[in-house]
């Protein structure tokens, strides 16, 4: 089963929720949710909607409306329009309707609306539910874009026959230890029972191994969540926790993706970068593109822009598949590196030929040699830029050198 487009939320992969559960208290409250919409226990979905409409338009803010009275009544249909959710609240009261599940409403502010904020964290409320367990998984980019069915083995643990409850700890899953430190004192303390791990339940289990369909939709991204319900360990009087499958996405060769958007780099020649080129392009799904300049146009090394940013060009609609619309589709950017022949590469037949045919040629400026100074430039790396001249004694400078240059430093204090 999946929660199609739920966001990553929280959870790390490889993490686990902390706290295992507690044994439920006897005095869960599972009726303050109906009594909100003033809908009997048994009411079915119809009734339970048209309380809640009735309620809404009353107490809506716009109609002079009580904001947090709404909200409570906004919160509770949230929960009892939805089977599942109305199932565990009937069970296990606002504990049973875990955070993740409290959409919009959000699972902390669910819990200050009904419990007058303060002094209830969301942590220790916790959901009666096993620990989830994530699973990192490797797909190619490949996979992503067309879409892939894996299967994927687990073992769990199944409960086998009814849990009892545990002899050493009375089903407390603590026990109390009574020790005498010295003479007249005394101490209590309390520790898990080793006999049940805490769970208060004692009951055998067997490794099950199950076979899972993991289905990756196109479009998938890094850090979605592919989750199966309740497929966890077993534990004791709890719902087994998810085991919940972590996309991370594989490094393509040619592509770099960023949301629906590829980006391959092509390093064309002057020539082509002048003349024009033809670029074969395997693409995802196993078609071939031949990327091909129009005539006339020109690649550049960087865009006409101030920042001087890298020069780039877009097939539209060739990018990633976008998850649930498989067909709207990013587009496919090529960035591009021009390679322009290096020193004495060009023959001076050809340079005398390219000085005629290419546009704006060198206009020899006008001037007495004897005049001016004529000079030549090596090669240099703009890092080294502002680090000319002599070291410059200023404070900053000196704590610079102080590493480096121990010996600099003595000089400038002399
Ligand atoms: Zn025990």
């Amino acid at each position: 089963m999946f929660f199609g487009g739920h966001p990553f939320g929280g959870g790390m992969p490889g993490g686990m929720p902390g706290g295992s559960g507690r044994a439920p208290s006897s005095d869960v409250d599972t009726t303050k949710l109906y009594e909100t919409l003033g809908v009997d226990k048994n009411a079915d979905k119809k009734e339970i909607r048209k309380a809640y409409m009735k309620l809404s338009r009353t107490h809506h803010p716009d109609k002079g409306g009580d904001a947090h009275k709404f909200k409570e009544i906004s919160a509770a249909y949230e929960i009892l329009s939805d089977e599942e959710k109305r199932a565990q609240y009937d069970k296990y009261g606002l504990d049973g309707v875990s955070g993740d599940d409290v959409g919009a409403t959000g699972g902390e502010d669910l819990f200050s609306m009904f419990f007058g904020g303060g002094g209830r964290s969301r942590r220790s409320a916790g959901p009666r539910k096993g620990p989830s367990v994530n699973h990192p998984m490797k797909v190619s980019l490949e996979d992503l874009y067309n879409g892939k069915t894996v299967k994927l083995a687990v073992n769990r643990k199944i409960i086998q026959g009814t849990p009892v409850e545990c002899t050493k700890c009375k089903g407390q899953g603590a026990i109390m230890e009574i020790r005498q430190m010295g003479p007249g004192m005394i101490t209590q303390m309390q520790r898990t029972c080793d006999q049940c791990g805490g769970q208060g339940q004692q009951c055998t289990f067997k490794s099950e191994r199950k076979v899972l369909e993991v289905h990756v939709e196109k479009g998938m991204r890094e850090g979605d969540k592919i989750t199966f319900s309740g497929m966890s360990d077993e534990v004791p009087k709890m719902e087994p926790g998810d085991i919940n499958f972590i996309i991370q996405e594989k490094e393509h060769e040619l592509f770099k993706r960023k949301g629906a958007d590829l980006l391959a780099v092509k390093t064309v020649s002057l020539n082509q970068a002048l003349c024009g080129f033809t670029w074969k392009v395997k693409h995802l799904d196993g078609r071939t593109l031949v990327i091909k300049s129009r005539p006339g146009e020109v690649i550049k090394p960087e865009m006409n822009t101030k920042e001087a940013l890298p020069f780039v060009k877009v097939v539209p609609d060739e990018g990633m598949p976008s998850k649930g619309n498989p067909f709207v589709r990013g587009n496919m950017y090529v960035m591009f590196r021009v390679e322009f022949p290096n020193d004495n590469e060009l023959p001076k037949e050809v340079v005398a030929e390219l000085r005629k045919l290419l546009p704006e040629p060198d206009v020899p400026e006008n001037y007495n040699p004897d005049e001016v100074e004529e000079v030549h430039l090596s090669p240099a790396d703009l890092r080294s830029f502002g680090k000319g001249g002599a070291s410059h004694s200023s404070n900053e400078a000196h704590d610079e050198d102080e590493e480096g240059g121990g010996q600099q430093v003595q000089c400038q204090q002399s």
